[in-house]
This record gives C-alpha cells, structure tokens and sequence, in this order.
C-alpha cells in the first residue's frame, strides 16, 4: 500500500460533532481534504449552515446536521439516515463538542458540573451508541475522543471539565476493549492550549498568555489546523492496529514540569 492510500479517507464519511467552528469544523476540512464526505454537526443551526455552505464552496463534500449531542431522541431523529440498516453509514465518528464552565470547585453549581459532563462525557456515549451499531454490521470504524491535556492534568476552576475529559479518556479505552474486535478503533486526541473561541477570553489575558507560552516547550499557542495530522492518521488505514490511545498535540506541555 503506497503512502498516499494509508492516509486517503475517500470514500469514507465522517461525522464530527460541534463542528460550526473552531477544532471541529478546522478537522472536518482535514478530513475532507484527505478525500472524506462530511458531516457537520451543531447545536447552532445558524452557525452550522455557515460552515456547511464555506466547505462547500471550497469544493468539498460537506452535509450538516443540527442536534444537541446531549439529547439522545435529537440525536436518533438528526441521524436517522445514517443510522437505517440500509442507508449510508458513518465510517469515521469525531466526538468534539465541548464546553468550559469556569469556576472554583467549592462552589460551583450542580448545573455547570452537569452540563460539562454532559457535553464533553455523556455525549461521546450517546452519539457513538447511535454510529456503532452500523459500524459493526459494516465490519469496521474509526471512533476520535477530543480530549484535553485536563484528561491529565488540571488547575484550579476547571474541576468539571478535568472530570470530564479524564472520564472520556477512560471511555475510549473502554471502546477499545468492547469493540476493537470487531475492527473499530478508538482512540484520542488531547490538544494543549489552542486559539479558539473557548479560549478567546484566555488569549487575550496577559498574565495568561505569558503563562502559557512559558509553560509550554513550544513557546506558543496551537492552531487547530496542527491537530489535522493525527486526525487524519487516526481515521485512516494507517492507524489500523492502534486502539485505545491518546496523541497529545500539545507543544511538549503534558512532559514539562
Ligand atoms: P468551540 O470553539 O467552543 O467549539 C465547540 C463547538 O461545539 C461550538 O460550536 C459549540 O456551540 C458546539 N457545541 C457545544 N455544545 C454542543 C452541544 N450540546 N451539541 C452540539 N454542539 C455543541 O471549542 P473548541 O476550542 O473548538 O473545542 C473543541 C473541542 O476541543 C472541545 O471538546 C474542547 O474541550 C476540546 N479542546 C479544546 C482546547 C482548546 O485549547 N481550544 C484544548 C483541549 C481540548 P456553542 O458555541 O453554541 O456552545
């Protein structure tokens, strides 16, 4: 197999979840670059349309879906083509909606350690639960977790999200378990500190970009575009006999003290 088809995705449909913008919608372009359909999936109708339509006009293949990742029957009812016995199937699942609820662990409301649980957690559970049952009948899959360098490591007012991403770490290897025997992989991918709209008011606070660029080997920020390598490498042939783990696109930051 020649380098190029190791990492093709033609002919394979990708669905990545929160992908109106930031991580999500910078992946699904890598993977429709490497030669994937995709679909894109919001809570915003609005905002997912954009980002349908921009993909669109780059020549791409690109289809949205606007559902609450947290919702099981929106999920069921936003698939449900995808999911038929007989329809087209979903060949490569990112799970990357994500939220942030900042605040100190002794009073952080139930609500914000819910809905981050929800979101970052209990969504994997549920949209991949709705995919598998068709990757399994197809014979194989590629399943990516956005984790976090907080699957790891946290700091203080993240305590929700560190539970979270640590919990979805765990769930990844636990699909490795249950179905990596049945060819479908399951792996992660944990991006340091990266330029987005969750970190928007982050890059902008001083103290907190000099802290971020001394802590991290790198000296920088990430880009998302710098996590499409190993999306790419993750949803692709060339990453057949790996399940069950983590790439840390992070800068060196998870191996500095
Ligand atoms: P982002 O710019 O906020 O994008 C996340 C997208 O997911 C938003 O469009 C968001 O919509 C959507 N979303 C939120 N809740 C949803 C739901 N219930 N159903 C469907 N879509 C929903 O964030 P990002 O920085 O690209 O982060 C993407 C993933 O990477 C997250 O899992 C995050 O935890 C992870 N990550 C990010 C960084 C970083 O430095 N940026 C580092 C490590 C890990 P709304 O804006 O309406 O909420």
């Amino acid at each position: 197999m020649s380098a190029a088809e190791l990492f093709s995705l033609r002919g394979r449909r990708a669905l990545v979840t929160g992908s109106g913008q930031g991580i999500g919608l910078t992946l699904a372009r890598g993977l429709a670059v490497a030669g994937a359909e995709v679909v894109l999936n919001d809570v915003d109708p609005a905002r997912l349309a954009q980002a349908v339509a921009r993909l669109n006009d780059e020549g791409f293949t690109a289809t949205g879906r606007a559902f609450d990742v947290t919702d099981a029957a929106a999920i069921a009812a936003g698939l449900a083509d995808f999911t038929a016995a007989s329809g087209p199937g979903i060949d490569i699942l990112i799970n990357n909606a994500g939220i942030h609820r900042r605040a100190p662990l002794e009073s952080m409301p139930l609500e914000s350690w819910q809905a981050v649980i929800d979101v970052n957690l209990t969504s994997a559970f549920l949209v991949s639960r709705a995919v598998v049952p068709g990757m399994l009948q197809r014979g194989c899959g590629k399943i990516i977790n956005i984790c976090s360098l907080n699957a790891e490591i946290s700091r203080p007012t993240i305590a929700n999200y560190a539970a979270s991403k640590g919990g979805l770490k765990m769930l990844t290897r636990a699909m490795a378990v249950e179905w990596g025997g049945r060819n479908i992989q399951a792996n992660g991918i944990s991006p340091g500190y990266m330029r987005t709209d969750m970190t928007g008011t982050l890059t902008v606070d001083p103290e907190f970009d000099r802290y971020i660029r001394a802590r991290t080997p790198a000296g920088r920020w990430g880009e998302p575009r710098e996590l499409i390598g190993a999306a790419v490498f993750l949803s692709a042939r060339a990453s057949d006999f790996m399940n069950g783990q983590i790439l840390f696109v992070d800068g060196g930051l998870l191996s500095a003290l």
